[in-house]
């Protein structure tokens, strides 16, 4: 089994954290933690040596890191003795593993040791608890290892978020998403719920039947709450006719009460979907915000991701957007992309920054294990896509230069260069909903296949229901969507 690289531990514990802060050193590796309740279905994973080992006794703990080549092993430990609550040896447990693999590579991440896709909110909820920017600093340079410029950015991020949501109604409010499980293509990283509209052009009215029944009975469910922003994603929802898109709308003005909605965004997202008579029907429909995300304005990186459209056909949509009375338009783009270096970044950038959208947002590559993109790495090797603090900081200053600010951040699993995804701003342009699916401070109800709906709760609470990925099941089983919902939306 090539590339796989186990990590034996003699006790279940701390599983996931561990395989996050290993993974984040080691990008490349397909880790396995073995432990004594781990059931192991291929028994050649049992044959493989352990690249690794942790070994949790009462007064210490070793963590072992086996050299191959060298013959040879590196072991750390930790000594605890004193009788630590279980948060406290967790968190312990983390530095220590950080300090190691720190040691053994030579690397610091930029994050440290947080290795959950929301570092905003755990600062976010310092803020809260009445803590000073000082002492958050402290914490996170301190106990979790953030570089200097990272704590910066995620204490400049959550105060500018605390001061978003501040208008949101977070116990009798909500908000809304509608999924369009469709695209024009499917692009190489994709990793979301997304089916080509040609496969699925015949049955887009079926689709849209079972999504008006579930719009239907949530409506009746959220009746009396507050919706606070409605965002429609996917896919591609602009994959569907003008008139597709009309049917849709016009079913969310009759079935929801929106005069209190604060922020309607459609992701318009390819280039290759945006049509003048489509931006026309989300004007009409009182859509305030949409994307039209280029990802990369070079051209040769296009073709290879699989979108299928040209760099002149985005700055057409864009500009078709704009005369259409657009004043909210957000740009997506990724840095590391396969092949790309610095100066086609800078080019990118350079090309955004005629346009001059309202906000722009910058991913890191993350290569999903179910994507195309994974196949095509092994393929051509890991080299061959690399994200750099250098592009970063390119991708930051132009935003900047367009009077950007940074407004909110998250971060994937297996991210390229360990970094994060940020949106950045002019004054007031800024993605609500972006901020409230990080921050998770109000319920979401989520319609559509492949949507999850989460309901916070006033103690901070929060469960979930998720609707089935497959557009056919989720038609067929669209009595049952709703069933999940009523089960979690129904006053408990
Ligand atoms: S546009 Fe987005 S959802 Fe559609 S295939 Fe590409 S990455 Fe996936």
């Amino acid at each position: 089994m090539p590339g796989v690289q186990i990590l034996k531990s003699n006790r279940a514990q701390f599983e996931y954290e561990i395989h996050a802060l290993v993974k984040s050193f080691y990008p490349a590796w397909d880790l396995k933690i073995l432990t004594p309740e781990s059931s192991v279905k291929d028994r050649k994973i049992l044959e493989i040596p352990p690249s690794m080992e942790v070994e949790f006794q009462d007064d210490f703990v070793k963590f072992t890191v086996h050299h191959d080549l060298h013959n040879h092993s590196n072991t750390y430990t930790w000594w605890e003795n004193s009788r630590l609550s279980s948060a406290d040896y967790k968190n312990a447990f983390g530095r220590f593993l950080y300090a190691s693999l720190r040691e053994e590579t030579g690397v610091s991440l930029p994050w440290g040791n947080l290795t959950g896709v929301r570092p905003t909110k755990l600062i976010m909820n310092m803020l809260e608890d009445g803590e000073s920017e000082q002492d958050i600093a402290a914490h996170l340079e301190g106990q979790h290892f953030v570089s200097r410029e990272k704590t910066a950015l995620g204490i400049e991020i959550a105060k500018r978020e605390r001061a978003i949501l501040n208008t949101l109604h977070y116990e009798d409010g909500y908000s809304l998403y509608i999924g369009i499980p469709f695209c024009p293509t499917t692009c190489l990283y994709c990793s979301f719920t997304s089916y080509p509209i040609s496969a699925w052009r015949e049955r887009v009215g079926e689709y849209l039947d079972a999504l008006e029944r579930e719009m239907e009975e949530t409506a009746r469910l959220c009746s009396g709450k507050i919706l606070d922003t409605v965002y429609i994603g996917g896919g591609t929802p602009t994959s569907l006719s003008a008139e597709e898109l009309d049917r849709l709308l016009t079913k969310l003005e009759n079935t929801f009460d929106l005069s209190a909605v604060q922020e309607f965004t459609v992701e318009a997202g390819r280039a290759d979907s945006i049509t003048e008579e489509k931006l026309r029907a989300l004007r009409e429909h009182g859509v305030t915000r949409i994307s039209v995300n280029p990802q990369t304005m070079r051209q040769r990186t296009l073709d290879l991701i699989g979108r299928r459209h040209t760099v002149e056909q985005v700055r057409e949509a864009f500009l078709t957007a704009r005369k259409a009375g657009f004043d909210n338009i957000n740009m997506d783009i990724i840095l590391g992309l396969p092949g790309e270096t610095e100066e086609d970044v800078r080019a990118t950038i350079e090309q955004i920054l005629v346009l001059a959208p309202d906000s722009l947002t910058v991913h890191s590559l993350a290569v999903k294990r179910a994507s195309a993109l994974n196949k095509w790495i092994e393929e051509n090797g890991v080299t061959a896509y690399n994200n750099t603090e250098e592009t970063m900081q390119i991708a930051a200053l132009g935003a900047r230069s367009m009077g950007m600010s940074p407004y909110y951040l998250y971060r994937q699993k297996n991210m390229s260069g360990n970094f994060e995804n940020v949106g950045y701003c002019v004054d007031g342009k800024y993605g609500i909903y972006n901020i409230l699916i990080m921050e998770e401070k109000q319920t979401i109800v989520a319609l559509g296949a492949g949507s999850i709906s989460k309901r916070v709760y006033p103690d901070g609470r929060i469960e979930r229901s998720e609707n089935v990925k497959e557009v056919a099941l989720y038609i067929e089983k669209i009595d049952e969507m709703i069933e999940r919902k009523r089960r979690l939306f129904e006053e408990k």
